[in-house]
């Protein structure tokens, strides 16, 4: 199974593909969290994409794909993947749809998680983010057993830097302006399943699972 995961800055993608990813049968590959990494780890890559991410801007489109291709060959996306804040652009979508077409391969699904500005600006500011495996907490409504730590790898939490008010107003810009039309393209195709995202993580996880059955 191929997914897209769609939807807004902080509508729960990360969570959700976090848990599907848990069943076994999809890899997660977010392009964010790839990002981080080489950000972390200092390549020239990583601090080229600093310099965009920190002002909510999107990486260019030709470093992206060439990231998330190389990464969905890996072994462990054999089995099918979810992909988490890529395509962002229709360039990348189209990137992408002719680069599985090479393999005669598809994407088979793009469930989209909807959630409205004012909850998404409240999610993201309260989100805290693991440092070492990326899983999202959020200080109220998903809060961490320990404060400050990950339930899942004991890793410390922070806030990630593009959370702060002015960086989150250009990211929701960005997606209305470039990524809100790939919902068309994925409508053209027969593949989008609109999920509502303002429920609790184990309804949305639930609708999801019905989406992609
Ligand atoms: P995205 O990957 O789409 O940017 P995240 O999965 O990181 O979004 O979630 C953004 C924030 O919202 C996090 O703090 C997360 O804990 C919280 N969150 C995710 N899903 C829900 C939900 N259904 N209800 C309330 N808060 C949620
Ligand atoms: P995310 O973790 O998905 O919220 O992404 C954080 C930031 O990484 C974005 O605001 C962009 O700067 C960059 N980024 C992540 N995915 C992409 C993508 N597909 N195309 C361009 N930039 C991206």
């Amino acid at each position: 199974m191929r997914i897209v995961l769609l939807g807004p800055p902080g509508a729960g993608k990360g969570t959700q593909a976090k848990r599907l990813a848990a069943s076994g049968k999809v890899a997660h590959v977010a392009s964010g969290d790839l990002f981080r990494k080489h950000q972390a780890e200092g390549t020239e890559l990583g601090n080229l994409a600093k310099t965009y991410m920190e002002k909510g801007e999107l990486v260019p489109d030709q470093v992206t794909v060439q990231m998330v291709l190389e990464r969905i060959k890996e072994r462990d996306a054999e089995i099918g993947y979810v992909l988490d804040g890529f395509p962002r652009t229709m360039e990348q979508a189209e990137a992408l749809d002719r680069a599985l077409a090479e393999q005669g391969e598809a994407i088979d699904w793009a469930p989209l998680i909807e959630v409205d500005k004012t909850e998404l600006r409240a999610r993201l500011g309260g989100r805290w983010v693991c440092t070492d495996c990326q899983t999202p907490y959020h200080e109220h409504a998903a809060p961490p057993r320990q404060k400050g730590a990950c339930d899942v790898c004991g890793g410390t939490l922070a806030q990630r830097p593009d959370d702060r008010p002015e960086a989150v107003e250009k990211r929701l810009e960005v997606y209305d302006s470039q990524t809100a039309p790939l919902i068309y393209y994925y409508e053209r195709q027969g593949k989008l399943r609109r999920v509502n995202g303002a429920q609790p993580v184990d309804v949305v996880a639930g609708v999801l699972l019905l989406a992609i059955a």
